[in-house]
């Protein structure tokens, strides 16, 4: 009787456990299923559905290569595993544990009619296992990861299997191009495909490029102009590469890694919180924040997210994530920071932009971020500590990157492109003063504890 390998955000095969242990049991039958319903307002964006149809179309050929296929089908999950059963006499389920609530309640109305089998491998440990002294899950990064690593290095990441056994039965299956994943009229994904080769060939590429300049991280991570990171987080997300392969590449390659490492650190933190705090995503973790007085500005919100504020480095970074489906970490913390400080915008409205137009948007790193941006999470920035996003721009020697991404600037020296003395026609003027959005912040901050 054939096994069922249920592909998540898991679609590679090295280091696949639940690959393994079926491919180990006899014929195999390798499932994606598109299920739109089961995480309702989560339901992925835009941007990670193109990503999802490239990595799903690589996925498919590398089983081919193996004498396999992947099986699509859209639906509620539990449905269409107990379908592809009927079709199949598949009893068993292997799958990698995901921890997104949403993919914790179909698991278990899988489990009700199946034998699910859930192994680990799509983080450095297991969400909630590395916990305090006293017995507890950690709330605060640092002893977080002072604790993961006590467990580090991750164990060696295992091979692909070599070839995998055909079932005698195929269950029915959609082809690829039925779930119009891509977008059509506008063809918003030109700069997407430039900058990415979604799949896990892809994914070993950015790797072995990145493992080459890891023992630069440290200095050239903060900087925007420069390809200092390594620009794995889709593929990570995807789990297109195990973290545990990334993180012996990148410790064998020397140098002082250990800033890197503890990024890889960051991501596993993200898990940990949102199985603590499965609504991570949509409820201020400090409830004093609860009545923070939000400001309804629509019109701002828009001039945000297309790059218009007058604030030259955040219009160059909101201008490249829509059109590469990615944003510089330091320029991510700047943009986010001044919707919800400078504008006063609640921070979900910025979460759900960057849910539909990020390639890697990640329900825990997306949430946890943006909860430490608006120092509402429970390890946060503090609300009054308000960047100013020009001090920042010439800081990080952002120059470069304004150019390339905000072309109405190109010709202004570096002395005046993060803050134009007289902004050149066709670039806007500051929707807000930085005084005026930072005392707007503050008094808001006030009020809100005057209330409490
Ligand atoms: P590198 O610097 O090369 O880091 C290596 C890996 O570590 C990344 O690929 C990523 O998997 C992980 N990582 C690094 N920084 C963080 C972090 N702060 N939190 C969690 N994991 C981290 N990251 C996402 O993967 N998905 C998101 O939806 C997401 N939303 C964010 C929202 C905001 C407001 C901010 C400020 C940050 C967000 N990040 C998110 C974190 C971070 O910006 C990206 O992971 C990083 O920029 C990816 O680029 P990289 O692969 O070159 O990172």
């Amino acid at each position: 009787e054939p096994t069922i390998v249920w592909f998540r955000r898991d679609l590679r095969l090295a280091d696949q456990a639940a690959l393994l242990a079926a491919a180990e049991a006899g014929p195999v039958i390798p499932v994606y299923v598109l299920d739109d319903e089961t995480p309702r307002h989560c339901r992925m964006g835009g941007a990670s559905r193109w990503w999802l149809h490239h990595s799903l179309a690589s996925l498919d050929a590398a089983l081919c290569k193996l004498g396999s296929r992947l099986i699509l089908r859209r639906g509620k999950v539990h449905e269409e595993l107990a379908a592809v059963r009927r079709e199949t006499g598949a009893r068993v389920v292997h799958a990698l544990h995901h921890y997104e609530p949403w993919w914790r309640n179909a698991e278990k109305a899988v489990a009700k009619g199946m034998q699910l089998v859930l192994h680990d491998g799509n983080y450095l440990a297991p969400a909630g296992a590395v916990k305090t002294g006293s017995g507890a899950p950690y709330k605060i990064f640092t002893p977080f990861w002072q604790a993961l690593k006590e467990r580090m290095p991750p164990a060696h990441p295992a091979q692909a299997p070599e070839q995998l056994v055909a079932p005698e039965h195929w269950p029915t299956s959609d082809t690829l191009d039925d779930w119009k994943l891509l977008p059509t009229a506008p063809d918003w994904a030109g700069g997407f495909r430039k900058e990415w080769t979604p799949g896990e060939a892809g994914a070993h590429k950015r790797l072995e490029a990145f493992a080459a300049r890891a023992a630069r991280y440290e200095q050239c991570r903060n900087l925007p102009s420069i390809e200092g990171t390594s620009r794995l987080s889709p593929h990570l997300h995807f789990g297109e590469i195990s973290p545990a392969t990334v993180w012996q590449k990148v410790a064998d390659a020397g140098g002082s890694v250990d800033v890197f490492l503890s990024e890889l650190g960051w991501r596993d933190y993200a898990q940990n919180v949102i199985v603590q705090f499965p609504d991570y995503g949509s409820k201020n973790a400090r409830e004093a924040y609860d009545r923070l007085q939000w400001r309804d500005d629509p019109e701002g919100l828009r001039a945000w997210q297309q790059g218009r504020t007058g604030y030259p480095i955040v219009d160059a970074g909101m201008r490249e994530l829509w059109h590469t489906g990615w944003m510089h970490n330091r320029v991510r913390m700047i943009a986010a920071s001044f919707l919800v400080k400078h504008l006063l915008i609640d921070w979900r409205e910025g979460e759900r932009w960057f849910w539909d137009t990020l390639v890697d948007a990640d329900y825990g790193s997306n949430a946890v971020n943006w909860q430490w941006t608006a120092g509402t999470g429970i390890d946060s920035n503090m609300f009054v500590r308000i960047m100013a996003p020009l001090t920042q721009s010439a800081k990080f020697d952002a120059a470069g990157y304004i150019r390339k991404w905000v072309p109405e600037l190109r010709h202004l020296s570096d002395a005046e492109v993060h803050d134009p003395t007289f902004p050149p026609p066709g670039y806007v003027r500051k929707i807000v003063p930085h005084a005026q959005g930072r005392a707007r912040a503050l008094a808001a901050h006030e009020a809100m504890k005057a209330h409490g």
